[in-house]
């Protein structure tokens, strides 16, 4: 889960890192509101990517006035996709470096590393391409943690402005704490700043919190639907139905993990491109079944959809009505077939018996029908529906 640079921004700031004063606002009047306070503002679209500056969703503000149109210009514009619909206003840092510092894991080291360039501002991972020898890597020792000592060594090889390295040092130092205390897989200031002034600021924040662990951060988990950009994604997460986009055009719909991982294989063995994962788990009813229609329809790449069920706790009929349901309320434009085995699996095949969704005889044949259907141009994108 990633968090926007405002939330990110007020976690550092609680473990005492300086950073500019603001707040985030939803319309040009708060934007005008805030900036009163602060004098010069930078105004900053809050969306989760990177590169904001490049496609105009940053813009400098010395008065009120000018925040509230820069913040009305910003607010409703798209960025890769997304929708501003805030953004943050504080204080106009004025900056002489701009410096890159970053904690991730090494799955393989089994430990943090820090990672510090003094290329900053610009994409680390345009740094990592065009010029490695310029981020310097520390792996902290988890038994320590981050020391004072590896930093300033950090630091000082990485070529920082040693005039600013106590406040450097309190900057990495409270990063490092914060990502430790928020489960975070990744925590980036980038730009890490030196102002004119020679004091170091956090520019910029990126938190990664590690979805697994947000049952022992309940104070950053209410944000976690926010945190989700993908439309489709968000409406399965508030279903509480595990759900990865693909990049394929066959929606895929099964009744747990390793069902739907091997239906997965089956749809790409038979030639066809999955377009998502979708698991409604064990003993859906069948209210779940036609959400489950909803979250998938609702992916416009979507020209065809698999449903394989096999019946445990989950029962045939309840899957079928849900089926039934989901046809009556939406307009399913696209080919369905399904493979229906297991509890009540007669009960299911007698409900839908002369529908247009009767079970195909095994997943094989389920997935070859859609796909020829496919083909033959059944298969209209879903795009539009409801
Ligand atoms: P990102 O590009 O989405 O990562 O957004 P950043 O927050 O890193 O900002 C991008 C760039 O905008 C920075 O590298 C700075 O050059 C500039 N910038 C951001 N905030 C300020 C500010 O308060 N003052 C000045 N002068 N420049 C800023
Ligand atoms: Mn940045």
């Amino acid at each position: 889960m990633k968090l926007q640079e405002y939330m990110g921004k007020d976690l550092l700031r609680k473990a005492g890192v300086p950073v500019p004063g603001g707040q985030v606002a939803s319309t040009p009047e708060e934007a005008a509101e805030i900036a009163r306070g602060l004098g010069s503002v930078a105004v900053k679209a809050q969306v989760l990517v990177g590169g904001r500056g490049k496609a105009g969703g940053i813009k400098l503000a010395d008065t009120p006035e000018e925040a509230r149109q820069r913040a009305a210009e910003i607010l409703g514009m798209e960025i890769k996709g997304l929708t501003v619909d805030k953004v943050l206003v504080e204080q106009q840092v004025k900056i002489a470096k701009e410096y890159y510092a970053g904690i991730t894991l090494d799955r393989a080291k089994h430990r943090f590393i820090l990672m510090l360039s003094s290329m900053g501002g610009v994409d680390i991972e345009d740094v990592a391409a065009s010029n490695p020898e310029a981020i310097i890597r520390t792996w902290i020792d988890p038994a320590y943690g981050l020391t004072g000592y590896d930093v300033r060594a950090a630091m000082f090889k990485a070529g920082f402005e040693q005039s600013a390295f106590k406040d450097l040092q309190r900057i990495l130092m409270g990063l490092y704490r914060v990502m430790v205390q928020t489960d975070a897989m990744l925590a980036e200031i980038n730009p890490l700043a030196v102002t004119e002034d020679g004091e170091g600021i956090a520019a910029d924040a990126k938190f990664d919190i590690d979805d697994n662990a947000l049952f022992r951060q309940p104070e950053l988990a209410q944000f976690s639907a926010e945190s989700i950009d993908d439309p489709v994604e968000k409406i399965a997460a508030e279903a509480g139905m595990p759900y990865v986009k693909l990049d394929g055009d066959i929606g895929i719909i099964g009744n747990g993990a390793g069902l739907v991982m091997m239906t997965l294989d089956v749809v790409k063995s038979v030639g066809g491109k999955p377009a998502n994962f979708l698991d409604i788990g064990g003993g859906a009813r069948a209210e779940v079944v036609r959400k489950a229609f909803e979250v998938v329809l609702s992916d416009p790449q979507v020209r065809g959809i698999v449903m394989n069920i096999f019946g445990g706790i989950t029962r045939g009929d309840e899957v079928a009505k849900g089926l039934l349901e989901a046809a009556a309320s939406m307009d399913i434009r696209v080919p369905v077939a399904i493979r229906l085995a297991g509890t009540r699996e007669e009960e299911g095949r007698a409900i839908l018996e002369g529908s247009a969704y009767t079970p195909a005889p095994d997943l094989v044949t389920a997935t070859r029908s859609v796909l020829e259907q496919m083909r033959a141009g059944a298969g209209v994108p879903a795009g539009g529906q409801s």
